[in-house]
């Protein structure tokens, strides 16, 4: 690579006023990078970077063509859970790797809009539920046992709402149900 990688998490005041110019203005590329004596390459280089630490940049389409996702760490990780698992709200996606919420709400769509990870991951919208889902899905335990432990009680609807929705909450356990539980853990035979 040519460039030398700044290790700082934020813009330069320069980089800021680039990305304000553009963001404000119809000024195209060459021109912002005339007036700021830069290359129209570097000013790609500052929007692609200004999108990677959350800042706003009203160019979405142009630099989701420039966002190398096989180069990108923060991709890689997000890919690394997507194999693992999609009953996630993005917050607790973010908290699972360790980096601001906008941030990861960017590289996420970049692998969206690639299609390198489903629409449906990380769309979960509260984190209770996320739980209280995955709980299900790992446990034996019926959804009523499932929806009161979380405080639910429509737990029932809302698992088929959920599997409407194209969202995976098969339970993945094998274990013979029959014999090992409570009378009362038993998935009941019909719900309201
Ligand atoms: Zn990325």
């Amino acid at each position: 690579m040519r460039r030398g990688r700044k290790p700082s998490r934020e813009l330069s005041y320069r980089d800021k006023k680039i990305v304000n110019r553009l963001n404000s203005s119809f000024d195209t590329m060459s021109r912002v990078a005339k007036k700021y004596g830069v290359s129209k390459q570097r000013i790609y280089q500052i929007l692609i970077r200004a999108k990677e630490l959350g800042v706003v940049v009203n160019r979405p389409r142009l630099l989701a063509r420039h966002h190398g996702i096989h180069q990108c760490g923060v991709c890689g990780k997000i890919l690394q859970v997507a194999e693992k698992d999609d009953l996630i709200t993005k917050r607790q996606l973010s908290q699972m790797l360790g980096i601001d919420h906008e941030v990861c709400s960017w590289h996420l769509n970049q692998l969206k809009v690639s299609g390198f990870v489903s629409k449906k991951f990380a769309t979960m919208r509260s984190d209770r539920l996320a739980k209280a889902l995955h709980y299900y899905r790992y446990s034996s335990l019926s959804p009523s046992v499932v929806g009161r432990k979380f405080g639910y009680k429509n737990f029932y609807s809302l698992l088929s709402y959920q599997k409407k929705r194209g969202i995976e909450v098969e339970r993945t356990l094998n274990l013979p149900i029959a014999g090992i539980l409570e009378p009362e853990d038993r998935i009941p035979a019909i719900h309201p």
